[in-house]
């Protein structure tokens, strides 16, 4: 399977989670994401992705929506401006986020999972390596967990997607070529509603995407599985996909990609430094 050139309008996003300041990688990112919904003529979304709990804080988002600004970049639809697509900040959206669970459990392709973050690990025949998560082994996949159940540390249960083993799922990258991915090789069943009956961020962007009518998706290259991931919610949900353009992730000197750690390089300290958004983006080519 993979995802299809869409038709019509042009509407991208800028989904920020606002656990802290915007360095220079996600500013290189926006910036694609600007030109590219410039290029098209079509619009920008600002959309808040703050599902994580405690360390997302309203002052970042304000931050973000600053920073943004300075950049020079716009956005037609968001927080702070309304439009037709809102509301733009994810834990107002929830209902929708229910909705579409309902519907992934009630076409089966959910099931209960019990397992910790160590049992996953444990089960394990070799250890994984890089950011992305170890591929679950499957242990939950056929047990029939009552969902009420409760692990041992008081949290519920978290549902898994499960995904089709061995099937290629093909990402068409306008900015990476046709990427392949193997369910079950590359990545595996993944939660879409997690312990604390929040959906998982795979299944709150698929939703969002969808009925925020989105055309294409610009975003680090880190989440290139995971559209592989959501290319699939999006067909078990019988929704048309988003065209994708996955970004290179900026590297430090030590060859790390960009993190909140990186202080130094948040567009806040730049700015304060006396850098100008010219001087950035120059740079960008
Ligand atoms: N909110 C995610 C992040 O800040 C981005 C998700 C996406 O673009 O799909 O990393």
């Amino acid at each position: 399977m993979s995802n299809a050139p869409t038709a019509g309008g042009y509407r991208g996003r800028l989904a920020p989670s606002p656990t802290g300041w915007l360095h220079l990688g996600h500013a290189r990112t926006f910036w694609t994401a600007t030109w590219r919904a410039m290029n098209h003529g079509g619009a920008l979304v600002l959309r808040v992705e703050d599902l994580d709990g405690p360390r997302c804080r309203p002052e970042f988002v304000a931050g973000i929506e600053e920073d943004l600004r300075w950049l020079g970049i716009r956005w037609q639809e968001g927080p702070d401006v309304g439009g037709d697509f809102g509301p733009y900040v994810q834990s107002q959206r929830l209902s929708l986020y229910r909705a579409a669970f309902d519907r992934l459990r009630a076409r089966g392709h959910v099931y209960a999972c019990t397992c910790s973050r160590r049992d996953v690990a444990a089960a394990l025949s070799a250890p994984h390596a890089g950011d992305e998560e170890p591929v679950y082994p499957g242990t939950c996949r056929d047990r029939g967990i009552d969902p009420g159940t409760r692990v041992p540390t008081a949290r519920a249960a978290v549902w898994r997607f499960r995904v089709p083993d061995g099937e290629s799922v093909m990402v068409r990258d306008a900015g990476m070529g046709d990427q392949t991915l193997v369910a079950g090789v590359d990545f595996g069943d993944f939660v879409v509603w997690r312990g604390d009956d929040l959906p998982s961020y795979q299944l709150a962007c698929v939703v969002d995407d969808h009925h925020m009518d989105i055309t294409e998706v610009v975003r680090g290259a880190d989440l290139l599985v995971s559209a592989a991931r959501q290319l699939l919610l999006f067909r078990a949900l019988g929704w048309e996909s988003p065209g994708y353009f996955h970004c290179p992730l900026m590297l430090d000197e030590a060859g790390r990609r960009l993190a909140k750690r990186h202080d130094a390089l948040s567009l806040r300290r730049l700015r304060e430094q006396g850098v100008e958004p010219a001087d950035l983006i120059r740079g960008w080519g």
